[in-house]
């Protein structure tokens, strides 16, 4: 019992030593402590000594609970539209680099750093499973003031709309060319994304040899 030293009054992380609470006959001492969140837990003197127990159990569940929400927000959907639009605008080896990237557009700066900011920005603005993002400027970056969520079919629309294709000094969008063409509009934007241009944009191969009516 010399070399004893009663650790009552001492704080080791999130518990404070209220006293003594057993000792058994191979005098291993057991303490009853007081958490920070309130709660109370007796804890061997080794284990507070070596930090092994840092709270009354509460920690470890604020922990859980954190890594929880990190991993299920990892899986959320949200995180791959995040991800894909980080990496069109900024990977040179992405296969739309060339419409968002190269052409100067970029993700700001809270969503490129933190998904959570995004996250909770889609959330409020009416995301839904199956919605895309959508520049309502298509000029303009990714940010909070230029983006909305709208449906595939509209954003194939706007895809088609904002596709510009000039034939013998007439210029109309993907969308109108197709109509008239009876080819598909999407296909047409698609053509120009690869590098197509006039006609060549209008009919794939399969229609090369074919004239185009004006
Ligand atoms: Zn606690």
């Amino acid at each position: 019992m010399s070399n004893f030293i009663n650790l009552k009054g001492q704080k080791f992380n999130k518990l404070l030593v209220i006293d003594i609470h057993d000792k058994n006959i191979n005098g291993t001492i057991r303490y009853l402590c007081k958490c920070d969140c309130g709660g109370n837990t007796i804890v061997q003197s080794s284990k507070l000594r070596n930090g092994w127990t840092k709270s009354c159990g509460c920690l470890q569940k604020e922990i859980t609970s954190k890594r929880g929400l990190r991993h299920n927000l990892c899986n959320h959907k949200l995180y791959h539209v995040l991800a894909c639009m980080k990496d069109r605008c900024s990977n040179p080896n992405n296969s739309r680099y060339n419409n968002y990237g190269n052409r100067g557009i970029s993700v700001c700066e809270e969503w490129r750093n933190d998904f959570k900011c995004f996250y909770d920005w889609a959330i409020a603005n009416g995301y839904k499973e199956g919605l895309h993002i959508d520049r309502i400027n298509n000029d303009g970056n990714y940010e909070p003031s230029n983006c909305r969520f709208i449906s595939f079919k509209e954003n194939m629309n706007n895809t088609t709309r904002n596709v510009w294709i000039e034939i013998d000094g007439i210029k109309k969008t993907a969308a109108q060319w197709g109509e008239e063409t009876n080819i598909n509009g999407i296909a047409i934007a698609q053509r120009v994304r690869n590098g197509k241009i006039g006609v060549d944009a209008i009919y794939g191969i399969k229609y090369k040899n074919k004239c185009l009516k004006k």
